[in-house]
Order: C-alpha cells, then structure tokens, then sequence
C-alpha cells in the first residue's frame, strides 16, 4: 500500500479482490477527485441506478400484470355502469 499521488485522483481502486488495491490514475477533477470518483458524481451515479431500477420495475411482468389487472378491475366497473344504463334504457323503451 503506498501513498496517495496528489496528481491523481484520491481513490483507491479494487482489482477484482478486495487486496488489491491502488490508486485511481484518472487526474483530479474536483477537490482530489476525477469526474468518476467525486462523491458527487457517485451519488448522482446512485440516484441514476435508482432511476433505472424504478424503470426496470416498471418493465417487470408483475408490475405489468398488477397494472393490467387494476384497468381490467376499472373496464368491468365500466361495463357494469354502461350495462345497468342500458337496461334502464331497454326498460323505458317497454
Ligand atoms: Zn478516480
């Protein structure tokens, strides 16, 4: 384990094993850290992965099936709406 670079971004990079490690040899790009490093950038990277989550939550058969299942539950409260206005209908027409 040597000393940090200060030309170099200030992260420690994992090789696969967690004993492994060195330095990140990208160039700082903020307070000691490179674009990538920057735990400003590794939030915003969190909050993307978060995003992309939700999106692929959406894509999931479950949650299509769910969805699916409340329009059809909405579909049969319409049809029975327009089934009892119907016979209201066909009843005056008697
Ligand atoms: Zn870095």
């Amino acid at each position: 384990m040597s000393s940090l670079n200060p030309h170099n971004c200030q992260k420690r990079v994992y090789h696969g094993r967690f004993l492994l490690s060195s330095q990140c040899s990208r160039k700082p790009w903020k307070d000691g850290w490179c674009k990538q490093h920057h735990p400003d950038s590794v939030v915003a990277r969190i909050e993307a992965a978060d995003k992309r989550y939700e999106e692929k939550r959406k894509e999931s058969p479950w949650y299509k099936l769910a969805k699916a299942l409340k329009r059809v539950a909405k579909l049969e409260a319409e049809l029975t709406r327009f089934r009892s206005a119907h016979n209201l209908l066909r009843r005056g027409k008697e």
